[in-house]
């Protein structure tokens, strides 16, 4: 067997032992590469783990249109979850629209009230959720381990991709034909909100281009900080 299909093979298993014994549990989604891949594989399986994506008001178009793309290729409807619009409002009437270029403190707060708060509602009343984080991506994800006790949202979490590497997912990308967002082509190898994301140079850390102002230590968007500390629960044994 080939690395990519013993990948493949290792994060199928994982994906059923979600759905058979952590229901009901969803996949967050951000639309980008790795979620790309996971979206394919559950799909394709047709396991029981709703998919969904945090709307944040702040998306590229190319990220926005990956909802039809998924809607075109699979049949699949992601669900949304947006912010609550009295708390954006009074975030920008107080701060402005792109406060969050101040200081760490005001970028998190933005990020916890058009992320981590959509999260919560996202995530209430589910046994588990998934992820598409990869252990290679940035120093903040280096102990990453495919399962997680995740103290925070009293759950398991999962991240079915947490062994993978950048050329493995394309390379399942490539290999599928699963749609992905075109941001990819134009520099973006991680895709945040607009105002937050660049695009990278050749040789940058593939998660440079995320709130680039930050030091690296500082750069989560809270999805997975508990009290503004990192969280990095010990692994669960499968
Ligand atoms: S990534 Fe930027 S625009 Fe998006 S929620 Fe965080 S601070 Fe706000």
């Amino acid at each position: 067997m080939s690395d990519l299909t013993s990948l493949v093979a290792a994060t199928n298993a994982t994906l059923a032992r979600i759905a058979a014994d952590f229901t009901p549990a969803v996949f967050a989604s951000s639309l980008a590469a790795e979620d790309m891949v996971l979206t394919d594989l559950i799909l394709k399986a047709k396991l029981p783990i709703g998919i969904f994506s945090l709307e944040t008001g702040r998306l590229h178009p190319e990220t926005l249109a990956m909802l039809d793309k998924v809607k075109d290729t699979y049949g699949y409807e992601i669900a949304l979850y947006r912010p609550q619009p009295e708390a954006v409002e009074a975030y920008v009437a107080q701060n402005g629209l792109n406060a969050f270029y101040d200081s760490v403190e005001m970028r998190r707060e933005c990020c916890r009230i058009r992320k981590v708060e959509p999260l919560g509602r996202a995530l209430a009343g589910n046994k588990a959720w998934v992820t598409g984080q990869r252990r290679a991506q940035s120093a903040t994800r280096a102990e990453l381990h495919v399962q997680e006790d995740d103290a925070a949202h009293g759950m398991v979490k999962f991240n079915p991709l947490a062994d993978w590497s950048e050329q493995d997912v394309w390379d399942y990308i490539r290999a599928n034909n699963v749609p992905y967002n075109a941001l990819h082509d134009q520099g973006y190898p991680s895709i945040g909100c607009a105002p937050c994301t660049r695009a990278i140079e050749p040789g940058e850390d593939v998660r440079a281009g995320r709130w680039w102002w930050e030091n690296p230590d500082s750069k989560e968007c809270g999805l997975h900080l508990v009290d503004g500390k990192l969280v990095r629960i010990k692994s669960v044994a499968a």
